[in-house]
């Protein structure tokens, strides 16, 4: 709830205050205050009609009832002991799982805690304890709380069990994954990425494979794992091709049969299209181009731009999944970057649209919450 939809808003109330909401005189439900951010209020609790319109108390014990429902959704997916194929997922996906401000990921024996603005921060206290209890008893031995430090920087600091490792090996349906806990993106890795990782493994065998954007090497390891002929990973960053190579050895894969370039896609699509070099599988999962509404123009036209270089060194026959995690382009106006029109040909079809995987659940009424969309053109 946005501060300026509130009549009378409380004076002196600190972040992390209880407080009710309502309008015209009935009660609406229950959420914490924050003091600084434009939205004022997250609701946590709604009045329920079948309890006469009355709103239940919001306490640690409300809390322990969400996290226990989003912890069970997982154990229905990964198993209930973190031992499975599947050792990194998203325990609770804040406003997805109804725990607004609240993310918790897991890597095989360690959970990250991430929280969105003041008010749930004020909670962490009272919400580690009874995460700990909770994991403790799923095999998680170690929790840290990854906070925002200044600029592009995050801090990560232990709150309950062993101390954090600084990087991590995890499974992707048995695939291993070198994860950098106490530097990666995101809480260390884009976990949100593993169903469509696995597409491309399935996609990949006997193709010449590029991977755009290629972070520590998800897509290409999976691709490579697949039974890729050869892939090729670009990367503006310069440490993400190491951490992709260790993983390459780690599943038994010689990076040095592989290509890696630390390069500005756009200019290293541009070149190698002049080269006229191609690719049979071209995966594109670019950052997301659009931090607000007022950017989302400008990040079309960096969709189309993108796509219509890519398809550039797409062989004749070949597959392209083009990826974005920007949630202020939805999965229409995405698929419109991928038009006949922008990218110069009209041999290609939308085969399938892939949306955000089961451990990152939105609600209905959130769309924003579906900022993860692929699309397959073949
Ligand atoms: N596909 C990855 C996640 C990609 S995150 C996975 O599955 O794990 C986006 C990546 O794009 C980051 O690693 C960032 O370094 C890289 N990047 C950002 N701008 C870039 C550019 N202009 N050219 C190439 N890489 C870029």
């Amino acid at each position: 709830m946005f501060r300026a939809a509130i009549a009378r808003p409380p004076r002196d109330l600190t972040s992390g205050s209880v407080v009710e909401v309502a309008a015209g005189g009935e009660i609406l439900g229950a959420g914490l205050w924050d003091a600084s951010s434009p939205i004022a209020v997250r609701l946590h609790e709604r009045a329920d009609a079948k309890r006469g319109g009355r709103v239940a108390h919001l306490d640690e014990g409300s809390f322990s009832k969400r996290i226990g429902a989003a912890l069970k959704r997982r154990d229905a997916m990964f198993g209930s002991k973190g031992d499975g194929p599947t050792t990194a997922f998203r325990l609770v996906h804040g406003e997805g799982d109804r725990v607004p401000g609240l993310v918790v990921d897991r890597y095989a024996h360690v959970a990250i805690v991430r929280t969105d603005g003041d008010a749930i921060a004020d909670w962490l206290d009272r919400l580690v304890p009874l995460l700990a209890k909770m994991l403790g008893e799923r095999g998680v031995s170690c929790v840290a709380v990854r906070t925002a430090g200044s600029g592009n920087e995050t801090k990560v600091e232990d709150a309950w069990g062993e101390p954090m490792p600084e990087r991590i090996e995890i499974l992707e349906h048995g695939m291993k994954m070198e994860v950098d806990l106490a530097r990666g993106q995101k809480t260390g890795a884009f976990l949100d990425q593993r169903e469509n990782r696995r597409m491309m493994r399935e996609a990949a065998k006997g193709k010449r494979v590029l991977n755009l954007f290629s972070y520590a090497g998800g897509f290409s390891i999976a691709a490579a794992l697949g039974g890729a002929t050869r892939v090729t990973s670009v990367d503006i960053a310069s440490g993400a091709h190491a951490t992709a190579q260790r993983s390459f050895r780690a599943n038994g894969i010689d990076p040095g049969k592989h290509a890696f370039a630390t390069a500005d896609a756009f200019d290293w699509l541009e070149k190698t299209a002049a080269k006229g070099e191609l690719f049979d599988l071209v995966i594109s999962d670019p950052p997301s181009f659009a931090p607000s509404e007022k950017a989302v123009p400008r990040a079309i036209a960096a969709y189309q731009k993108l796509h219509r270089l890519c398809v550039a060194v797409l062989a004749p026959g070949g597959r392209f999944a083009a990826a974005s995690c920007s949630s202020h382009v939805d999965m229409n106006a995405f698929v419109g970057t991928l038009d006949d029109a922008v990218l110069g040909r009209h041999d290609l079809v939308v085969q399938e649209t892939f949306g955000p995987p089961a451990d990152h659940p939105t609600l209905a009424a959130f769309p924003e919450g579906r900022y993860l969309k692929l699309a397959m053109l073949a």
